[in-house]
């Protein structure tokens, strides 16, 4: 049975320290593991505050080197240094902000792999994808074209259009998606994305195939992601 995991993507947001303490005092010993993803300037800062705790921090991308020129950018091995333990690759806004294809994606996970962090591997339609009908072909092709060949990883299933939206997909659908994620990688944690709340968060995580979810706007305040933690 895969690792349950409630992931924190804060993108560029920087929630107040008291946040984190909170979600601490809220989860001392958690069942699931609890991932936050901060900016890359606070997250050497934030590792430090979590170590011996049980909350691991993420990257939210990476170069494919591990140095060099390269301005503006951070290597996996970098965000390992400053405490990471995992690292987003692929999240939409990027393949949307920086025409980030499949392939660069795939070096970039194996670029994490490389430097011993866990990649988080986004993948997801867009509307016009899903109205289209090709929500399996994209999903399928993403993964196949994204994935490394080997290493352990954890696919992220976001559809573009539920992302900050409020809007989610039926479990239908997601149900749909993470059967075809799962016959493609048996063993891999599968997370849920796209304005996961509490509210919902229960229904999501009863769908099959379903290990968890990585989590935006929700994942910026302690009362908002503890319910979610709390209902994997
Ligand atoms: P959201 O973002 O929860 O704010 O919809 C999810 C994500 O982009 O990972």
């Amino acid at each position: 049975m895969p690792q349950k995991i409630a992931a924190g993507n804060w993108k560029m947001n920087a929630p107040d320290s008291a946040e984190v303490q909170k979600l601490l005092d809220a989860h001392p010993a958690p069942s699931v593991s609890i991932l936050l993803c901060p900016p890359a300037t606070l997250l050497a800062q934030l590792s430090k505050y979590l170590d011996g705790t049980p909350i691991a921090t993420g990257g939210q991308d990476c170069h494919t080197a591990a140095s060099g020129a390269h301005t503006g950018d951070v290597s996996a091995d970098m965000l390992r240094a400053a405490g990471a333990t995992h690292v987003i690759v692929g999240h939409s806004e990027r393949r949307a902000d920086h025409g980030e294809t499949d392939a660069l994606i795939r070096a970039k996970a194996e670029a994490a792999l490389n430097a011993g962090l866990t990649p988080i591997l986004c993948i997801g339609e867009t509307l016009e994808e899903r109205d289209a009908g090709q929500t399996l072909d994209v999903v399928a092709r993403q993964l196949t074209d994204g994935r490394p060949e080997t290493g352990t990883i954890v696919i992220a299933y976001e559809p573009v259009w539920a992302i900050g939206t409020g809007r989610t997909p039926t479990t239908d659908q997601i149900a749909e998606v993470h059967a075809l994620l799962r016959d493609h990688a048996p063993d891999t944690p599968l997370l849920y994305g796209g304005s996961v709340k509490g509210a919902n968060a229960a229904e999501i995580f009863a769908i099959p195939n379903v290990d968890g979810a990585l989590v935006g706007g929700a994942s910026l305040t302690a009362d908002a992601f503890s319910p979610i933690i709390a209902a994997l």
